[in-house]
């Protein structure tokens, strides 16, 4: 048995602030203490977010 290769995604070339990891990190600050906020507008294709350390709203496209 031999492992799959994984298929990486190209990196940064979303320019999604989601990490590898999974983790949503703030854009803007970098940090990983952010709040999922309500959906506001027709885009249903991102999660709205807010900073909790420098309070900046962001969006992540959510991916299928
Ligand atoms: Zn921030």
């Amino acid at each position: 048995m031999s492992e799959p290769t994984d298929q990486l995604a190209s990196p940064g070339s979303d320019g999604s602030p989601r990490d590898p990891g999974g983790q949503v990190r703030c854009p803007w600050c970098g940090s990983v203490e952010v709040e999922r906020v309500a959906e506001f507008g027709p885009q249903l294709l991102t999660h709205a977010y807010r900073c909790s350390r420098c309070r900046s709203p962001f969006e992540v496209i959510r991916r299928s």
